[in-house]
């Protein structure tokens, strides 16, 4: 069964083709299964603007494909979820991630550090060949480091520290992160969920 993931990335779809490994579901990106549509992610929440986006390209399939398509980012409890939905974009489209660093510890700055406490959260939706769908959401909870440290990663992995392995998500290898990271766990979740259906 094909699964067309909702992402021009590809490191994203070998990452959860591997997941998908075993399972009879094969996963596609858009550009192997034939579309590139521009979507406006304008929904309130991770999982509207995950079914914005899978629906989207659901529409375009019309035939037997599911589609998934995630959403995902850092919200810190202190800030009220924020940048939450707002993360890609958070300073500005353009700003770099230092300058997105700097603008969260200015905001935190009378947030004493036992209070800085912040998680990664990623929405999946599946749209299923009937058009019906599902959301699942990972979460995976740390505490905000204002020294960066670690190469691996992205985005604001460097500040994201997790007390239970005392390092940042950007020092952690990659299955590491896997094991404990909010796309892992909800990806967990979507192929217990896929595999109840077929
Ligand atoms: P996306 O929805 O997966 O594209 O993620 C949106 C934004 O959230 C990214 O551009 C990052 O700023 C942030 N983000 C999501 N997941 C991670 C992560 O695993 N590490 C660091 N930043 C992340």
């Amino acid at each position: 069964m094909r699964l067309i993931i909702a992402t021009s990335n590809e490191d994203k779809v070998r990452e959860i083709d591997e997941i998908l490994d075993g399972t009879g579901f094969k996963a596609l990106s858009m550009k192997e299964a034939g579309f590139c549509p521009e979507i406006i992610e304008d929904g309130k929440t991770f999982e509207e603007n995950a079914l914005i986006k899978a629906r989207a390209v659901h529409a375009l399939t019309g035939s037997g494909d599911f589609v998934m398509a995630d959403d995902s980012g850092l919200c810190i409890d202190a800030l009220d979820g924020a940048p939450g939905i707002y993360s890609a974009r958070f300073c500005g489209e353009d700003s770099t991630y230092p300058e997105k660093f700097a603008k969260i510890f200015s905001m935190l700055k009378d947030v004493p550090e036992d209070k800085r406490t912040a998680r990664f959260v990623c929405a999946i939706a599946v749209v299923r060949p009937d058009g019906s769908d599902f959301t699942v959401r990972g979460e995976c909870g740390g505490v905000l480091h204002e020294k960066p440290a670690g190469e691996n990663g992205f985005g604001y992995d460097p500040i994201f520290y997790v007390p239970e392995f005392g390092m940042t998500t950007a020092q952690m290898p990659p299955e590491q992160k896997n094991s404990i990271s909010h796309r892992g766990r909800a990806l967990r979740k979507m192929v217990e969920q896929l595999l109840k259906e077929v």
